[in-house]
């Protein structure tokens, strides 16, 4: 038996153990000297990590779906609207997010399994005014990598529209570009390609948004951006900030950069080329489009009619774990994640057991 359980499922991922490590140290109180040093270490980092020079990167104790509370919340005003670009569970659960903090909220959908393609949007955007227009850029419901920069480039024609991006299970995994591509949020959690344990999240908020924020009522108070903004400037949190998981993502985040950007995005292309190419040897169909496949997550079609349960049953013993699918495809996909500080090695170990799994069957 291996002492663990490897997940392959797509967050929260395996977090190396030198980094689970780095969460025991002494506890520091979030008004010291000690910790606005480790808030400002961080910022150069993410800053970094989300390729922005011009905002900041605000640290949420929260998991991503704060940051889509706080993104809709902060960046609509009363009377305008916001655009949803849904192909999938979790771009679906962001636009009902807007629509539960009272925004009002138009969807631009495609096929779940499909990308929403840049001129859709630009349709979209000829026929409606709008003061945020929200994507999911992987979604990891269906394996899709969204064409972000491709939106990205519409939106240079709207300059009065926020564009607000869900990174979360990309961010590290495959390149994200917040300054190049005019993002106002680009939003991340933790648990999910950073590779670090759950409950703190990161977002890049540019000066526009916060201008718009200023324009805004009602903008609640545990994800007001004014107020995130005023800790921000002192090196601070206006609540007591997730400090272990800070500690956590300051190591991991001298590790990531040591890899580089560019070598970290190039290893999730190779396991996802493995991933496919092994998928497919077995029997499997790929349920995202050609052209768009996730680099950090492989979601295929369950045409081998495989028990997921009793398959992860077996998958277990020998120390891993996948995932089923999910919301409405949630029967009839299966999802691989290969995210994070996984390594093709890992992936080689997964394919043999899987095989083994699928020989018990025939
Ligand atoms: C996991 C996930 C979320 C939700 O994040 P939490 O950290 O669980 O709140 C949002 N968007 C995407 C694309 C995700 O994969």
């Amino acid at each position: 038996m291996a002492d663990h359980v490897r997940l392959f499922i797509p967050g929260p991922v395996e977090v190396r153990k030198e980094i689970l490590d780095a969460q025991s140290r002494w506890m520091i109180g979030h008004r010291s000297s000690e910790f606005a040093d480790l808030y400002a270490r961080l910022q150069p980092k993410l800053k970094q990590a989300f390729k922005t020079e011009k905002g900041r990167v605000y640290t949420y104790t929260s998991s991503g779906s704060g940051i889509w509370e706080s993104a809709s919340r902060n960046c609509v005003r009363d009377g305008k609207k916001i655009l949803h670009l849904v192909a999938g569970a979790f771009a679906e659960r962001w636009a009902g997010v807007s629509a539960e903090n009272g925004k009002e909220v138009d969807v631009l959908e495609a096929e779940w399994g499909q990308a929403i393609k840049p001129e859709q949007l630009a349709d979209a955007l000829k026929k409606q005014t709008y003061d945020a227009v929200a994507c999911v850029y992987n979604e990891t419901s269906t394996g899709v990598l969204h064409p972000v920069a491709g939106y990205a480039e519409v939106m240079k024609n709207y300059p009065d529209t926020l564009f607000l991006v869900d990174v979360v299970s990309a961010f590290l995994g495959a390149d994200v570009r917040v300054d190049e591509w005019g993002i106002d949020v680009c939003l991340t959690s933790s648990q999910k390609a950073m590779a670090l344990p759950p409950g703190i999240a990161f977002g890049a908020v540019s000066d526009r948004t916060l201008e718009r924020a200023r324009e805004v009522k009602n903008r609640g108070y545990y994800f007001d951006m004014l107020t995130l903004e005023k800790s921000h400037v002192k090196n601070n949190t206006p609540a007591t900030p997730p400090i272990a998981l800070m500690f956590a993502a300051d190591q991991q985040l001298d590790e990531i950069l040591a890899e580089g950007l560019e070598n970290r995005f190039a290893r999730h292309l190779k396991m996802r080329e493995m991933t496919h190419a092994w998928a497919t040897r077995v029997g499997f169909e790929m349920f995202s489009e050609d052209g768009y496949h996730s680099p950090t997550l492989t979601t295929v079609k369950n045409n081998l009619n495989i028990d997921v349960s009793a398959m992860n049953k077996f998958l277990r013993q020998r120390g891993m774990v996948v995932s089923n699918g999910y919301g409405k495809v949630k029967d009839k996909t299966i999802r691989i994640a290969h995210m994070g500080d996984c390594q093709p090695e890992h992936m080689e170990a997964l394919f043999a057991a899987t095989e083994d799994y699928l020989n018990t069957r025939s």
